[in-house]
């Protein structure tokens, strides 16, 4: 085990740069897989394999339908291609996903990967989290857009971890088409078309796992507009949420460039604390953050902002800072989201009490906002402290630090 062990402990220090630089880049194996590519960059490397001008957007829909409708992972299913086509893309290509390292299956049905992917060199791959969440009306899948994190928040273990690379379009992509994969949620041949989106078992996109996904802006623009591709993976814009601890510049990006549904980690009512806890509020501040949201495109009474607060015993738990909280979010079509906060090894900070947090939240619902508190999934697989249990023999103790307790999604 490599990656994780090497990052697990540059704390943040008051003095920390408020942005970590990445030590690594991505290296692209000899073959590389065509999971992620946009169409365009996928009629041009057909061109590049001698696939004709004519034939390309015929041949880009046909391996579009192969690999996100029927979830292909060999060029040898995708019958409608010629063989000769077939064999010149496994010459070139793969169709390979991220690999999984680990699996853990919880009683409630939540699924936790561990997903190892390349490193600079081929000794020191990476990992990182995904993370499926089924409830009675969807299916949740938290995804990872960056091995650590550019930023430093101080509650959040990732945060005290380097920034070792950003994730490719390819990886991000991957992370969906292996869920679909391991839960056998693509289209049968055999069913007719039309009728197996209802019963999609990955209905939902949330960008919460590892990483600041505004800080990986353009791959994961990429990724979610072929996430959102009507003719492929064809998850809703709707249905996707980007969750950003405030890069105020890329919010108002993301809402013309993306278009998903926006979380912000709001955390703290003031600055003060807020420059604490998310330190990226010291670049942009709650009042540039909350101008950023009401400037947010599309953003209505149905398409609302969903603003996550973290509960910290007696850090911002307070039932002021639960007034306070309602005041900043006035005007702006919102819904709050409570989230208990998971301990990890080494963490300053506790979770408020659960009376605590009743209160906190029956302020905000008596001030007309849903405020769900995120139940915590997939206990069983994670024990109290955001470890897993020792039943995870397989990984290394350095990896299960690494297994924030995340499982938790509204
Ligand atoms: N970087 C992005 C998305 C990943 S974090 C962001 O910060 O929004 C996803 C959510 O988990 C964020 O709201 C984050 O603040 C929260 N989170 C991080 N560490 C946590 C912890 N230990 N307990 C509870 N929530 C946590
Ligand atoms: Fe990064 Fe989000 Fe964790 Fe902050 S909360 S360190 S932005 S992953």
């Amino acid at each position: 085990m490599t990656s994780l062990a090497d990052t697990g402990s540059e704390k943040a220090a008051t003095a920390a740069p408020i942005e970590k630089r990445p030590v690594e880049r991505y290296v692209a194996p000899e073959r590389p897989s065509l999971v992620g590519l946009s169409r365009t960059a996928l009629a041009e490397t057909l061109g590049g394999i001698g696939v004709p001008e004519r034939q390309r957007r015929m041949r880009v829909q046909q391996i579009w339908h192969w690999l996100y409708v029927r979830g292909a992972d060999d060029f040898e299913a995708m019958t409608t291609l010629s063989k000769e086509l077939r064999a010149g893309l496994g010459r070139h290509f793969t169709l390979a996903r991220p690999e999984i390292a680990a699996e853990q299956i919880s009683v409630d049905g939540t699924r936790k990967w561990l997903l190892r992917l390349p490193g600079e060199t081929p000794d020191r791959p990476h990992d990182v989290e995904c993370v499926y969440i089924p409830e009675t009306d969807r299916g949740t899948l938290c995804i990872s857009s960056q091995v650590g994190c550019t930023l430093n928040c101080s509650f959040c273990h990732t945060g005290t971890q380097r920034l070792v690379r950003n994730l490719t379009a390819g990886e991000i992509v991957g992370q969906v088409v292996l869920a679909r994969d391991r839960l056998a949620d693509w289209q049968r041949a055999a069913a007719p078309a039309g009728t197996e989106s209802e019963k999609r078992l990955v209905s939902n996109v949330v960008l919460m796992g590892m990483g600041e996904p505004l800080y990986n802006f353009e791959a994961v623009r990429d990724a979610l507009a072929v996430v959102a591709d009507g003719d492929g993976l064809s998850l809703s814009k709707r249905r996707i949420t980007l969750s950003t601890s405030g890069v105020v510049p890329n919010i108002v990006r993301a809402g013309t460039e993306i278009g998903s549904m926006l979380a912000i980690s709001l955390h703290a009512v003031t600055d003060e604390l807020r420059n604490e806890l998310v330190p990226l509020n010291r670049k942009y501040p709650l009042r540039e953050l909350l101008e950023a949201c009401r400037n947010y495109p599309g953003l209505s009474n149905a398409r609302r902002i969903t603003f996550e607060y973290v509960m910290l015993k007696g850090v911002n738990d307070s039932l002021a800072d639960a007034r306070a909280l309602l005041k900043l979010m006035k005007g702006i079509p919102a819904k709050i989201n409570l989230i208990p906060f998971n301990p990890w090894p080494g963490s300053k900070y506790e979770c408020s009490d659960w009376e605590q947090i009743e209160k906190f939240s029956e302020i905000i619902f008596n001030a007309g906002y849903a405020s769900p508190v995120r139940t915590p999934r997939g206990r069983d697989i994670l024990a109290a402290c955001g470890q897993l249990k020792s039943a995870t023999e397989k990984l290394s103790a350095r990896e299960r630090l690494a297994l924030r307790a995340m499982a938790m999604t509204d």
